[in-house]
């Protein structure tokens, strides 16, 4: 679509609502100073917020990177910040008019997505599968062929066992709640509870090992409202990247407080941390950062897909901040009700 042509710089609002309703890209008229004066339906329908809320402020407020610069005129990839805090990976095409600039855009393709969720469902996942497998017969092999080694190492080999199991198993809890993301049915109820229980039930299931990884927590007396079990699927996913992508000594912190109706709950690691071209897409299914200087550290690339869409369902919201090197932390926000 050519806006430059069909709408003229000086557009009412009235005039910019008809021209735009029908469209089904996202369009949004700048002022000379960036401040959004206009936002359509197809622009509120794609980043989950509402004219009136958005019209006004500063463009760079929908910039999921602070401080990414304001696009100029042609066509670019943008990753804007959606009414949740969430990243929308948009092609966007920006105009200069005689006062100001209109950016109009659509979330990226669709199809070319499926198809490499499709390739990466196959690489990641049957890898993610095979790999633990592969262990469990083998040393279940090894264990029955010699009869010696059951005497001496029996409880070392069935450790390994227990352990590449207890993968397997969180992999296909993992997959079955994806297919529960996906047909949105996410909540089953919702019950205001201590905060402690839960993160009791996460901390042991995310395989935190209080020798390699101590966990020093400051939670006591916070209240959340949920759904407990998908709580806890969010903290444990959690808690297991905080373990898994920190070094055997790095301290995990936990803390929780209310504030202004809602729980705020930080988990921090000291960990390898995350650099700042991967924070827009961690969220994203089957997305992991590669190349991490910890060699393999095995992942489906599903869970943060996972916590990020369950925390949504509670009402919620989540906030990344990351350094490579020194740590990650992440900011759960759950409204209190
Ligand atoms: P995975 O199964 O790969 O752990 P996730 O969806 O849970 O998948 O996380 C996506 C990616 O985000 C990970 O591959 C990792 O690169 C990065 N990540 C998540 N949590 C942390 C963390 N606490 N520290 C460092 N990197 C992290």
């Amino acid at each position: 679509m050519d806006i430059g042509r069909t709408l003229p710089a000086d557009l009412s609002a009235g005039l910019f609502e008809a021209t735009t309703r029908a469209v089904s890209d996202g369009v949004i008229q700048l002022d000379d100073t960036g401040r959004i004066v206009s936002f359509n339906a197809s622009a509120e329908r794609i980043l989950g917020r509402s004219a009136a809320g958005t019209i006004g402020s500063d463009f760079s407020g929908l910039l999921y990177k602070a401080g990414a610069p304001v696009p100029q005129q042609g066509c670019m990839r943008l990753v804007l910040r959606d009414g949740n805090g969430g990243a929308v990976r948009v092609t966007a095409r920006c105009e200069e008019m005689e006062h100001g600039r209109v950016v109009a855009f659509s979330p990226e393709q669709r199809l070319e997505e499926i198809e490499q969720l499709k390739t990466e469902l196959v690489s990641t996942v049957s890898h993610e599968l095979k790999t633990p497998l592969a262990a469990i017969k083998a040393y279940t092999a090894t264990l029955r062929q010699n009869p010696a080694l059951y005497e001496t190492h029996r409880d070392e080999f069935l450790g390994v066992v227990e352990q590449q199991a207890d993968r397997l198993s969180r992999l296909i809890d993992d997959m079955l709640l994806v297919s529960r993301v996906e047909a949105a049915q996410l909540l089953r109820q919702r019950v205001v509870m201590p905060v402690d229980g839960i993160l009791d039930d996460a901390v042991r299931e995310g395989g935190a090992n209080p020798s390699s990884h101590p966990i020093e927590r400051d939670t006591a007396g916070v209240r959340i409202s949920g759904d407990p079990e998908r709580l806890s699927d969010i903290f444990r996913n959690v808690i297991e990247n905080a373990v898994k992508y920190s070094p055997a000594g790095g301290t995990i912190r936990i803390t929780a407080r209310e504030e202004n109706a809602q729980t705020v709950i930080e988990i921090a690691d000291c960990g390898i941390g995350i650099a700042e071209e991967h924070l827009p897409y961690i969220f994203d299914r089957f997305y992991r950062v590669e190349a991490h200087d910890a060699g393999e550290i095995s992942g489906s690339g599903l869970g943060l897909y996972i916590v990020n869409s369950l925390v949504r369902a509670h009402g919620g919201s989540i906030d990344v901040r990351s350094a490579p090197g020194t740590g990650t932390t992440f900011t759960l926000r759950f409204p209190l009700r």
